[in-house]
This record gives structure tokens, sequence and C-alpha cells, in this order.
């Protein structure tokens, strides 16, 4: 079974979309990566902006993202 990431900071289960936002936003070498929460509270962001970010990175085609 595979280890599925947590969150550093608040310890929450991570979607692929949640560590790949945080390698975007970030750094694409991350090995730590954030909950959707904990990020928009380190950018000083809402919840609403980052998962509309997530759709543009897909969007656009993103590698880091699940199509
Ligand atoms: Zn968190």
């Amino acid at each position: 079974m595979a280890e599925q990431d947590r969150c550093v900071r608040c310890g929450a289960l991570l979607s692929k979309d949640e560590t790949a936002l945080t390698r975007k936003l970030i750094n694409r070498g991350a090995t730590e990566f954030f909950c959707l929460s904990c990020l928009a509270n380190h950018f000083q962001l809402s919840e609403d902006i980052l998962l509309k970010k997530i759709e543009e990175f897909k969007s656009m085609g993103c590698t880091l993202f699940d199509p």
C-alpha cells in the first residue's frame, strides 16, 4: 500500500491535487507538503482561490496534476 502524504503542519491526509499545488506554489522539488487550508493560511489566500488555481493549472495542462 502506497504511503499517503500528510500535511507537515496539521497532519491531514493530502490529495494529489494538494501535493501538486504545494509543488506549484512553493517548490517543484518540495518534499514537505501542505493541505489546502494550511496553504491558504500560508499565502493569506482563501481556499476558494486555491481551488480555482488548481483548476487553472489543470486547464493549462500542468503535468503535476491529474487530468
Ligand atoms: Zn494542513
